[in-house]
């Protein structure tokens, strides 16, 4: 009797994760498993932006009003896949963080493609397209404060001082908006630096045709963003 009351109390410590059992407590305190490691490691960032995009994932493609808790992320067979493109999102700072989740999500591009280049650039050249000329101008010009503060650049000299590979990442990358690059009186400064190779990479957002279309319909825009970018030295 006594033996089987000792075995039992034996078998009081056990991983709330994976359930293995110990006899001492303190066994259970430095065991390990994959679950308890992504439990200790529900706070770095690749893995609190990995478990909102699982959230939302769910929010968006079912009716299920509940929302995912922690345990069911750490749960999930996609568990690696999320946090890996939490990873991403950390290293890559997208425009709108959000709108970009919402993007592979609501596209249903394949999770394994996430975190590839193509999607992102896809995405980038959709939003610069069709935001807000205000909004994106503010983005623009923050970008430029940024670059001028870091190299001791005056304001009106950044599209004279900017390497155009600099200019032209800046664009893809959907820091500067077209709304800046055609309506800055400076930004003449960098257009005319733009090789062949620029004009690949940067073609699809920069489309001379389509943005000129899109200023004549838009005029009223396009004299209150002018003003701003005067008034700011630009
Ligand atoms: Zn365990």
């Amino acid at each position: 009797m006594t033996l089987l009351a000792t075995k039992k109390m034996e078998q009081n410590y056990k991983c709330k994760f994976c359930g293995t059992k110990f006899h001492k407590e303190t066994t259970l305190s430095t065991h390990m498993c994959v679950k308890k490691r992504r439990h200790m490691d529900i706070d770095s960032t690749g893995s609190r932006l990995g478990f909102r995009t699982f959230q939302r994932f769910f929010e968006k493609t079912t009716r299920s009003k509940s929302l995912k808790t922690e345990d069911d992320f750490i749960n999930s067979t996609y568990y690696i896949d999320f946090v890996k493109f939490g990873n991403h999102l950390a290293l890559l700072k997208p425009v709108h963080t959000e709108k970009y989740v919402d993007f592979v999500i609501v596209n249903g591009v394949k999770l394994k493609d996430w975190t590839k280049d193509f999607v992102y650039d896809t995405y980038i050249e959709d939003l610069v397209r069709r935001e807000p000329a205000v909004s994106a101008t503010e983005r623009s010009i923050s970008t430029i404060v940024e670059w001028c503060d870091i190299s001791s650049t005056s304001f009106s000299e950044f599209f004279s001082n900017v390497s155009a590979n600099e200019a032209a990442y800046l664009i893809k990358t959907g820091k500067i908006s077209p709304w800046v690059l055609y309506l800055a009186s400076t930004a003449d400064a960098l257009m005319s630096r733009f090789t062949e190779d620029h004009s690949n990479m940067i073609g699809n957002i920069i489309d001379p045709g389509a943005w000129m279309k899109k200023f004549k319909k838009q005029d009223d825009d396009v004299t209150y963003i002018r003003e701003v970018l005067e008034q700011a030295g630009l």
